[in-house]
């Protein structure tokens, strides 16, 4: 099947929000109805491998495009009455994923960026929670203009190379023509990014039989990232 993403991707958007809708009416309506004054911040709702791959629409793009999908699902869960009018937000955690998504950390490669996989690993911490900026918000010094930019975790933060909004203004004022330098007096406003809390862990490798039995214990040498209600819980285990 072929996707005519370019024509209609309203009609995909729409018809993967009403396949999330129906699915959680119909297996998690008790569940989110429970959570009226939900202390956590943060709330994972366990969603089975299963009931996404029930669906056609949400099998197919779920797995060609998870961050799309999932980020759609929670929008979806967000608008539940149930978690409106308090600060918490719920998550989708997919759980109990079929056997052709089961790897090994040693066969990661490349092309499995931005797929879901799941791995039987031992974790244990590494440096305790911390916070990083998802989104940066910066603002021009000169005209005020502000815009917001996505980060990407453990890369060098993205900033605006000039300011627009200034050679706009400069253009309007000249007859279209551009400022002598380009205008790049902007400030990163941290009071007002977006930040969230992560938490590195340190990922071994084991394998394990249909019994349960222990077959294999790998070395320390794999790093994972876990965020919102998974940050410190590792501690919060080892120490109740
Ligand atoms: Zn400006």
């Amino acid at each position: 099947m072929t996707k005519d993403e370019g024509i209609e991707p309203d009609k995909i958007m729409q018809e993967v929000l009403t396949a999330w809708r129906l699915l959680f009416t119909n297996n998690h309506a008790e569940e989110i109805g429970r959570l009226n004054g939900l202390e956590e911040r943060v709330f994972g709702l366990e969603v089975e491998h299963s009931l996404i791959c029930l669906n056609e629409t949400l099998r197919s793009e779920f797995h060609t495009r998870p961050d799309w999908t999932l980020d759609l699902g929670n929008i979806v869960l967000n608008e539940q009455p149930a978690i409106q009018g308090n600060d918490s937000r719920l998550v989708i955690r997919v759980v109990n994923f079929s056997k052709n998504h089961h790897f090994s950390l040693d066969e990661l490669r490349m092309r499995h960026r931005s797929t879901m996989l799941t791995f039987d690993v031992i974790i244990s911490p590494l440096g305790g929670p911390l916070g990083w900026i998802k989104k940066a918000i910066y603002e021009c010094n000169d005209c005020g203009y502000r815009s917001e930019i996505r980060q990407r975790l453990a890369r060098e933060r993205d900033a605006p190379k000039m300011c627009f909004s200034c050679i706009e203004l400069f253009a309007a004022k000249n007859k279209g023509a551009l400022p002598p330098f380009p205008p790049r007096d902007i400030k990163l406003m941290v009071e007002d990014c977006y930040y969230e809390d992560i938490e590195y862990l340190n990922l071994r490798q084991i394998s394990i039989d249909d019994a349960g039995n222990l077959t294999n214990l790998g070395d320390e040498k794999y790093i994972g990232v876990v965020n919102d209600e998974y940050v410190g819980e590792l501690n919060n285990l080892s120490s109740g």
